[in-house]
């Protein structure tokens, strides 16, 4: 017998999303996490399009909207000059296809505040205080040591502790790629009276190096970002560029910006995710993103399998999130160097698919292809399928033309074709009716 189903290394945004995952479906897990309480500061706060649709998924997307804002327009301060630029997160209209257009702007602090509450409702929670030590595993389980000296048997481990990962370290592999530039960037949640709060502020010829300061959803306060830690002090560096006083410092870290990943998400019974998988600069708003998606992969998977669902499932999970991982690195790489604040499409996440996957099946319908990412449409009765879709169920849309999609539970397309198809042995699966020649716009 176990103590556990799963044991989480790490209660961060990945840590969070699986553990919801897994409580929403039942699944015995423990949450450990080494800090003793929550993670202050604002780090990751641009959450993507497709992490806006799985945060609906999860339960979560009225809280996420009502915390954050748009991302702000970017205005450049030359000297005497100011230019205003586009946003880095768009303008869109909502479409039928995509409820979420454009990136949306939440201090991190919040989205795991957000996620604990959620998953406080579904009964779980985190257990701070006690850090991952050491693990073995056998070909039936695990046996994990934690800091207070008690000792878990689980069936699986996840490790979501971060780019220093000890689960990762545990497991040998290494986080191979380069670091971006020598010096350590730095970055700080500040509160500057009297300075414009709608425009992100860039300064990039300040003596000591550029500095910006991106408007947080609480009054006058920004995140600050410079490539280094100011030598004359946070206060005297911002009122040297804007003229205005810093009157509270809630919180500064340092980073050393790099790409790096893994070449494993999975050693038997223990899997990797997030930035314990994958390092990203924070340009391109990436990291946080990937890593939400990388639960969301694997948590529906973990628990079919627990259920007695085949465990070559869970060979699909590194199959499918290393490609993307790779991609999604090489993209913020090259935002990176460029510095562009083009984004267009490439990072918004609803591209990503699983089209060479095991998984996918059957023949394309218009431009969708079974492995990617189900549109919402309209159904028959004139509801939207991401209604029909939301839970821990798998669907199957039906098509006046005889046409059978099926939906995996995170939203992705399995199969297409006019056959019955067979949805994960016991995984229940809701049946809904749409147009076929709603779908080919889509
Ligand atoms: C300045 C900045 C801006 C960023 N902007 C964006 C952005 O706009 N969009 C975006 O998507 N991403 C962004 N990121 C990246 C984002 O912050 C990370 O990708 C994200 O935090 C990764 O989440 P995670 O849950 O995988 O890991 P983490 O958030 O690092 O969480 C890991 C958790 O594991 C715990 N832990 C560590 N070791 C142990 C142990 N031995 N035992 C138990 N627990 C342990 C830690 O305490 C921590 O709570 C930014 C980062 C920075 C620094």
């Amino acid at each position: 017998m176990y103590d556990s189903q799963v044991i989480i290394v790490g209660a961060g945004p990945t840590g969070l999303s699986l553990a919801i995952e897994l409580a929403r479906r039942s699944i015995a897990f423990r949450l450990i996490d080494v800090a003793e309480g929550p993670a202050p500061g604002s780090r990751g706060k641009g959450i993507q399009p497709r992490t806006l649709e799985v945060f609906e998924d999860l339960g979560v997307i009225s809280s996420i909207l009502e915390a954050g804002t748009p991302y702000p327009r970017v205005r450049v301060h030359l000297g005497p000059l100011s230019i205003r630029l586009g946003s880095l997160g768009g303008r869109k209209q909502a479409t039928e296809g995509v409820p979420y257009p454009n990136l949306w702007l939440v201090p991190q602090y919040r989205t795991e505040e957000i996620l604990r509450h959620r998953l406080t409702q579904l009964g779980g929670r985190v257990e701070f205080g006690a850090a991952f030590d050491r693990v073995s595993a056998s070909e039936r389980g695990v046996e994990v040591h934690l800091s207070t000296g008690e000792v878990v048997t689980a069936e699986y481990l996840v490790g979501c502790d971060g780019g220093h990962s000890s689960v990762r370290k545990v497991l040998g592999l290494a986080l191979r790629g380069e670091a971006l530039g020598t010096e350590a960037a730095f970055v700080a949640d500040v509160k500057v009276e009297a300075l414009d709060h709608t425009d992100w502020h860039v300064w990039p010829l300040a003596k000591g190096g550029a500095i910006g300061l991106c408007p947080l959803p609480e009054p006058s306060f920004f995140q600050m970002m410079s490539p280094r830690e100011p030598a004359e002090g946070i206060e005297l560096a911002v009122r040297r560029v804007s003229g205005c006083q810093v009157t509270q410092i809630g919180w500064s870290s340092m980073y050393r910006p790099a790409i790096r990943m893994v070449d494993h998400l999975r050693m038997g019974r223990i899997f990797l995710a997030g930035d314990a998988a994958h390092l990203h600069p924070p340009t391109g708003g990436q990291g946080l993103n990937t890593g939400v998606q990388d639960a969301y992969n694997l948590g529906w998977k973990l628990a079919h399998v627990l259920r007695g669902g085949p465990e070559s499932l869970l060979d699909t999970y590194e199959a499918e999130r290393l490609p993307v991982a790779a991609a999604v690195l090489g993209l913020s790489k090259q935002i990176y160097r460029t510095r562009s604040l083009k984004r267009g499409d490439a990072t918004n996440q609803l591209r990503i698919h699983y089209r060479t996957s095991m998984l996918s099946l059957g023949k394309p319908l218009g431009r969708l292809h079974p492995g990617d990412r189900m549109p919402d449409v309209r159904c028959a009765d004139g509801t939207r399928l991401f209604d029909a879709m939301r839970g821990t169920h798998a669907t199957q849309l039906t098509t006046r033309d005889g046409t059978r999609i099926l939906i995996r539970p995170d939203g992705y397309i399995a199969s297409i074709g006019t056959q019955p198809v067979a949805a994960f042995a016991g995984e229940p699966t809701h049946r809904v009716n749409g147009s076929a020649t709603n779908l080919r716009r889509s």
